[in-house]
């Protein structure tokens, strides 16, 4: 919160986040099957082997780990792998599953072959986690009955189940909750042309005519994030409807998006801020996560798991041993000159597995 009272990073048009608003709307454009399912085609490939597998046999498939940035299908994911199997889904999240118990009332109430869907896994409270671990494993649950010495574990036999977690972290998760999982599906950004096919696709479902640049002009501004391509999309579609005849092409596309400010790579207000700091503030780094996260007055969590993924594949920011640097792209997408030494900032950064970095240089 700002001065005013405002979230100044309160969630904007190119935000990979869901607003609060958008369940319905998302819900009508979901793929329901794999082969709907646009990109991603690796792990496409691979659940398709894993579901069939499991179908063969008549049993549940093993436990599925998906991770990766929000809004690049990790929900849509989890249900098609129920519709695809045909059970039911139950869905809670990490944050949610306060109390072991909750946790233990979700898992008693599952079908036969049902499929858990946790979102933000890593965020879950560790005796909840620790129940998950038998639940997984043997399909039981052990509810403690009583307290102190004479405290009794009843254990209780679950059906059998598939979990689905997903998780913006998966670093943050824990060796043996990690080990459970039999299948661990990595999503990864969108490129231009699968989200120009998301794009028609959605285009389709809604009824909305557009052209073949109208969709290249949004999907390009899209950040690689389907949930971002959708939520243009609808707001050009506004623009079509109310200034021109109702068909999106190039031009139409390009006037709505000036309009609302997204920028010509779809940065959110939260990435622009990130790499301004870095640049204005810190003269391109390298400074510790905390620092910049405390300079744009969001949480070290939300800047590393939201908004450093894309910063860093679009080549606007590296994450090396000594800090976070702006690269020289990344100044000069803000209209700066990078100085001599960012250079070498960005050479040297280009020798460490930047990856690997998840610790807090702040
Ligand atoms: P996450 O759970 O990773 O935040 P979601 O599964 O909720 O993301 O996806 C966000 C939106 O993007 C959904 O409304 C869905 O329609 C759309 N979407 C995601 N992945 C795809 C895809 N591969 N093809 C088409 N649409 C997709």
């Amino acid at each position: 919160m700002d001065e005013y009272g405002e979230d100044p990073y309160e969630p904007d048009i190119v935000s990979p986040r869901a607003q609060p608003t958008e369940a319905g709307a998302e819900a009508g454009v979901r793929p329901a099957k794999l082969d709907e399912l646009i990109g991603q085609s690796r792990v496409r490939e691979q659940l398709e082997l894993l579901l069939s597998g499991a179908k063969g046999r008549d049993a549940a498939p093993d436990h599925i780990l998906l991770s990766g940035p929000p809004g690049l299908g990790k929900t849509t994911l989890a249900m098609i792998v129920s519709a695809e199997l045909g059970v039911a889904l139950r869905q809670t999240s990490g944050p949610a599953i306060e109390r072991s118990g909750d946790l233990a009332a979700v898992l008693t109430s599952l079908g036969p072959g049902d499929v858990l869907f946790i979102d933000e896994i890593h965020r879950i409270a560790r005796p909840a986690e620790e129940l998950l671990y038998t639940a997984m494993e043997d399909f039981r649950v052990d509810v403690m009955v009583g307290k102190g010495p004479g405290a009794t574990a009843i254990p209780l036999d679950l059906e059998p189940f598939t979990l689905v977690g997903a998780t913006t972290r998966s670093g943050l998760l824990t060796g043996p909750l990690r080990d459970r999982f039999g299948f661990v599906g990595q999503l990864d950004f969108y490129d231009t042309p699968d989200l120009e096919a998301i794009v028609h696709r959605t285009a389709r479902i809604l009824a909305v005519e557009i052209t073949a640049d109208g969709a290249a002009e949004i999907a390009g501004r899209s950040r690689g994030t389907p949930r971002i391509a959708n939520r243009l999309l609808r707001r050009v579609r506004d623009f079509a409807q109310v200034r021109a005849d109702g068909v999106i092409d190039r031009d139409i596309a390009h006037r709505a998006l000036a309009l609302y400010d997204v920028d010509r790579i779809g940065l959110d207000r939260l990435d622009r801020a990130v790499l301004s700091a870095l640049v204005e503030s810190f003269g391109g780094g390298p400074v510790g996560l905390t620092t910049l996260a405390v300079a744009v007055g969001e949480q070290p969590d939300t800047v590393e798991e939201v908004c450093e993924p894309y910063l860093v594949r679009a080549g606007l920011l590296a994450r090396t041993p000594r800090g976070r640097v702006a690269t020289v792209h990344g100044w000069r997408h803000l209209g700066r000159t990078p100085p001599a030494s960012s250079a070498a900032g960005v050479a040297r950064a280009a020798l460490f597995d930047t990856e690997t970095l998840d610790d807090d240089q702040g």
